[in-house]
């Protein structure tokens, strides 16, 4: 099979999927958006999914993406979902239309600063460890009620919600109840706002279709599309807990 046909086919796939999963739990399928996540995969494979389709891409390392986005299609926007360096902020802010790895208040200062010398505002996601893994970047539940009106004051940064990564393993009800708990952080964020926040990013291979009868927006596959992740020479995989 041709490299596009294969993908095609897990593409295909996995649509149909999120689909049986939004009609598990009654939701509308475009309500759901599908992040391809290319980190350790060529600009190539990137091109032939923006061909037949899919144009929402995340990659982890600020490094990989300068070297892999401008080989890439300009309809392909790109998500920043790995743990960000302050020092990178910049970077950062020029290669992404969203950062959804924000997890202190020192990185979206950082960022915010980046954006206005950039004359950008810039679509945030707070990234939560819910389960307080010691292995897993991201702020725990309680750091990020009190952090969030401080980032929200910040002029060029929009928060548009929160992004976790469950657990890794076969237990689906960990993860579930790791995505039930996002769910409802977001709901007492959105009560500390007195605004909706439309994002909820979480989900992967193993485990978006948990996500989803949880209410994912969201969901950040690259194995099951791209195939186990090759090392690069400009930095390859991201340092997964
Ligand atoms: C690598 C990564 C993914 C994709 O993981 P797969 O298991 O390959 O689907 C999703 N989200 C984040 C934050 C990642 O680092």
């Amino acid at each position: 099979m041709s490299d596009e046909a294969l993908l095609l086919e897990r593409l295909t796939g996995i649509r149909r999927r999120i689909a049986a999963a939004c009609d598990r739990a009654g939701r509308d399928p475009a309500s759901v958006a599908l992040m391809a996540v290319s980190k350790g995969h060529p600009a190539s494979a990137v091109s032939t999914l923006a061909g037949i389709g899919q144009t929402l891409f995340g990659e982890s390392k600020v490094q990989e993406a300068k070297a892999k986005i401008p080989g890439c299609p300009a309809v392909a926007r790109w998500h920043m979902i790995g743990h960000l360096q302050t020092n990178k902020a910049r970077d950062a802010v020029r290669l992404f239309s969203m950062i959804q790895s924000v997890d202190s208040l020192r990185l979206a200062q950082e960022i915010d600063a980046a954006a206005e010398k950039a004359a950008k505002t810039m679509p945030i996601l707070l990234e939560v460890n819910v389960a307080g893994e010691s292995s897993k970047f991201g702020y725990s539940p309680e750091k990020v009620l009190a952090e969030f009106m401080a980032i929200n004051a910040l002029r060029r940064l929009e928060i548009h919600g929160l992004m976790t990564i469950a657990p890794w393993g076969p237990a689906t009800e960990k993860a579930r109840a790791v995505f039930r708990r996002l769910a409802e952080l977001r709901r007492r964020c959105e009560g500390v706002l007195g605004a909706p926040l439309p994002v909820l990013s979480m989900g992967m291979s193993g485990d978006f279709e948990t996500a989803i009868e949880e209410g994912a927006t969201l969901v950040r596959v690259g194995t099951s599309l791209f195939g186990e992740r090759v090392y690069t020479r400009t930095g390859g995989v991201d340092e997964d807990p």
